[in-house]
């Protein structure tokens, strides 16, 4: 059985892509940091940055840190930068305090910045130092969270791709495992692993996984569907190890959650029939969950700036499953062969666009008056300012926001800006 293929509303994957480069206004890849350090409850992540870092961090993950973080940022002064000091030498003392002090770290990420890479520190030569160091109670690894050229999902798909060539090898002939790959809160786990055990789908894994020293074997046998559109490289590194890749839709409302899990069921020999009557419960549910929110958001137009990388498969919930036209489409990359079927799924009139001239945006965004914008924190402001309604992307990725059973919270988070705003206007 193969998924129900979607209808071509218009097909905005074949129109032309704008392409801009200019000013861009998104948070860096340190700022990931703050969900995968939930997720995996036995790693630590070390920003090796800036005090500016260390506030972004710090911020982003809110000041109600009660017990002891597992992150922290080894940070770089003056003399550093001006290469008057030993950056490795005071990275090795920083690494060796902290393991001395912290028994439960099992996984320590180095994770670099813009000041890293502008004084071209070699994290990678420091974590196989430190790895052969530590070794076998630590692994070190590394990745880059720098803000220069890449948005704040890139730091999630940094870190997965780090993780991979340490993975154990899967046996040549074991036979198939599904990979569900990109961070989900754990409950969104649990609801997923319940529903392949009555598909039939399985052995299933998830990457990554809640420990990071105990990552999942991959090889040939590894068939692996991606829960986010954000992860290039760690495509790229599960390929370099065989594995092969289910496409579907992500899965973001009751339809596209209908296919991701499909895909799945149709790569692992599932009867089609079966797959649908097992299904069918939950996208009921998760439809009449949406009806109301439908009633608040059909006809109403919708503009996304680029920021999360979620604004393709968002774009299609909001418009094939709650009736809102998109204006533009906008996301930092593009990555075809990830979301091309997400675009596909568009009116072929919404603008897809890619990068960013934020001023020219702007100017499209006021030209066009959407009655919701989705962006980044830094523009929502003036633009609530200007009278325009927002939602602040970062949230969707702090949310539980996949499959079935969230699909009515995701979309009350599109209608509750709506509601604030009414509000404010009494
Ligand atoms: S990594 Fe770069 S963008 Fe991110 S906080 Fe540090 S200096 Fe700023």
């Amino acid at each position: 059985m193969s998924p129900a293929p979607l209808a071509r509303s218009g097909d905005a994957a074949a129109a032309p892509v704008l392409r801009e480069r200019g000013q861009h206004e998104v948070f860096c890849g340190l700022t990931s940091i703050v969900w995968l350090h939930r997720k995996m409850q036995d790693a630590f992540f070390l920003v090796v940055g800036s005090r500016t870092c260390a506030h972004l961090l710090q911020s982003a993950a809110g000041v109600m840190i009660f017990a002891e973080p597992r992150f922290a940022t080894a940070i770089m002064e003056e003399r550093d930068l001006a290469g008057l000091a030993d950056a490795q030498d005071e990275l090795d003392a920083v690494v060796e305090r902290l393991l001395a002090r912290r028994g439960d770290i099992k996984t320590l990420f180095l994770v670099g910045s813009c000041p890293s890479e502008v004084i071209k520190l070699d994290l990678g030569r420091a974590a196989q130092r430190l790895s052969m160091r530590f070794a076998p109670e630590v692994r070190v690894l590394h990745y880059s969270g720098s803000g220069i050229e890449t948005t704040f999902t890139q730091g999630e798909d940094a870190c997965l791709a780090a993780m991979i060539p340490d993975a154990p090898a899967a046996a040549p002939d074991a036979p198939a495992e599904l990979l569900v790959v990109g961070a989900l809160p754990d409950v969104v786990e649990d609801q997923f692993s319940r529903l392949f055990a009555a598909l039939g789908v399985g052995p299933v894994s998830f990457f990554p996984p809640r420990r990071a020293a105990a990552p999942p074997a991959i090889g040939p046998n590894t068939r692996f569907i991606l829960a986010q559109p954000f992860l290039t490289d760690t495509v790229r590194a599960l390929r370099e190890r065989g594995a092969v890749r289910v496409p579907a839709l992500y899965p973001f409302g009751a339809e596209g959650a209908t296919q991701w899990f499909t895909a799945a069921a149709t790569a692992f020999g599932v009867d089609p029939v079966h797959a649908r009557q097992t299904l069918a419960p939950a996208r009921e549910r998760a439809t009449r969950a949406l009806a109301r929110h439908r009633e608040a958001l059909a006809g109403k137009s919708v503009f996304f700036f680029p920021d999360s990388q979620l604004e393709a498969p968002l774009a299609r919930f909001l418009t094939r499953e709650l009736g809102m036209r998109p204006i533009e489409v906008s996301a930092p990359y593009i990555n075809r062969e990830l979301v091309d079927e997400e675009l596909a799924a568009l009116p072929g009139d919404a603008v897809i666009s890619e990068g960013q001239d934020v001023e020219r945006q702007l100017d499209r965004c006021r030209a066009a008056r959407p009655d919701l914008v989705v962006c980044g924190l830094g523009l929502a402001n003036p633009l609530e300012a200007e009278g325009l309604t927002t939602k602040w992307s970062i949230e969707l990725v702090f949310s539980p926001v996949h499959g079935f059973e969230q699909a009515g919270d995701l979309a009350a988070l599109f209608t509750r800006p709506f509601a604030r705003r009414a509000a404010l206007r009494v």
